[in-house]
């Protein structure tokens, strides 16, 4: 080894889903939207002169902020943007655990988390979720640095009661709690609504899925505005410029739409239920989602086997290779029709 080599890092990355591109595919791996954004977002985009690019963007992205304050009917001190909730979970690692008491999170849950802990030096436990998925409040009320939760959680997409997260905020005055609700606008109840009781809250969400711009990365952080100027010192002290003139703009007019995401989440909502049926029918179980997402796995097919043999037909599913989920498939709701393909395709390589 090289002597400048001992001083390298040495990290193990998260690895996100594959971005196939194959005209005839059907993409169901990443959750992200079927459908394309609002068409305000079109129209804010048309309207960008490209000649403000030379300018650097506005470091407080306040027209972004101030529209989605305004969306939640908060104030403006109360939210902070990133780059996708990614970037928004990272400033918020960085900023609020710096203890030397483990964070918690669940086993099974977002892969990011145990990596940002790795990178940024914080130590963590993980409390198993029960044989069927679910988050015991009780596990999170001992002695600890933090507490991130997503809400609904993935991989297993299951809603968390409110009532629930509420008991492990009251647990847990002394240390920040984040609320991952990257996936709340499927048919979940949003914490924010508990913002003004809990000022050691954090509500993460994105534009990724419900809104259709995985694509512009952009996500935010709601919390009281003590949090929220903690998190800006921070990644003023990392990189001013986070969030680029497109995507303030085309943020902005889909933080302004609000009809337009509702009805799109209403119809994946609608399309999940048609699909968890045809599993069902074909001997698949579910589990309960409030995702756009579905977790499922068949008692006659490893899911390994049948993931692959999708791939083969260029129907992309996710699956993870991981103790207690390698045989659960993770199937993002896509369209009607790509559905309906899907559970053809499904159906066909059943009956093998
Ligand atoms: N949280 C959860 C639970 C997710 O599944 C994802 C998507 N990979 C994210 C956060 C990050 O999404 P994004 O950075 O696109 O906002």
């Amino acid at each position: 080894m090289k002597a400048f080599e001992q001083n390298i890092r040495r990290v193990t990355p998260y690895v996100p889903g594959d971005q196939p591109d194959f005209p005839d595919m059907i993409k169901l791996n990443t959750n992200e939207s079927p459908f394309p954004p609002s068409p305000a977002v079109k129209a804010a985009l048309d309207n960008l002169p490209a000649d403000t690019l030379r300018l650097y963007p506005d470091p407080d992205v306040k027209k972004l902020v101030h529209a989605l304050a305004a969306s939640y009917d908060l104030r403006d001190d109360q939210v902070f943007v990133g780059v996708g909730s990614d970037d928004v979970l990272a400033m918020a690692f960085m900023t609020f655990f710096n203890s030397e008491k483990p964070i918690l999170f669940p086993d099974i849950t977002y892969s990011f988390y145990d990596v940002w802990a790795r990178l940024f030096h914080i130590p963590y436990s993980c409390p198993p979720l029960d044989e069927n998925f679910k988050i015991h409040p009780e596990d999170y009320f001992g002695e600890n640095g933090g507490v991130v939760l997503a809400n609904p959680n993935a991989p297993t997409s299951i809603f968390m009661p409110l009532s629930e997260i509420e008991t492990i905020l009251q647990h847990n005055q002394d240390v920040i709690v984040i609320v991952d609700e990257a996936y709340i606008d499927f048919g979940g109840v949003s914490a924010v609504e508990l913002l003004p009781k809990y000022e050691n809250l954090v509500v993460v969400q994105t534009f990724s899925k419900s809104r259709a711009m995985a694509g512009m990365r952009i996500g935010y952080a709601m919390a009281s505005p003590a949090l929220i100027q903690a998190m800006n010192a921070v990644k003023a002290s990392y990189n001013s410029y986070t969030m680029n003139r497109p995507a303030i703009e085309a943020g902005t007019a889909a933080a302004q739409d609000t009809a337009y995401f509702r009805a799109c989440c209403q119809k994946i909502i609608e399309t999940r239920a048609y699909t968890a049926s045809r599993l069902a029918e074909m001997g698949f179980t579910c589990l309960d989602s409030c995702t756009n997402f579905l977790f499922a796995s068949h008692p006659a097919i490893p899911a390994a086997e049948l993931y692959q043999k999708l791939k083969e037909r260029h129907i992309f599913v996710r699956y993870f290779n991981k103790p207690r989920i390698d045989n659960y498939l993770r199937i993002t709701i896509g369209t009607d029709e790509q559905m309906a393909r899907f559970c053809e395709a499904v159906k066909e390589i059943l009956s093998h």
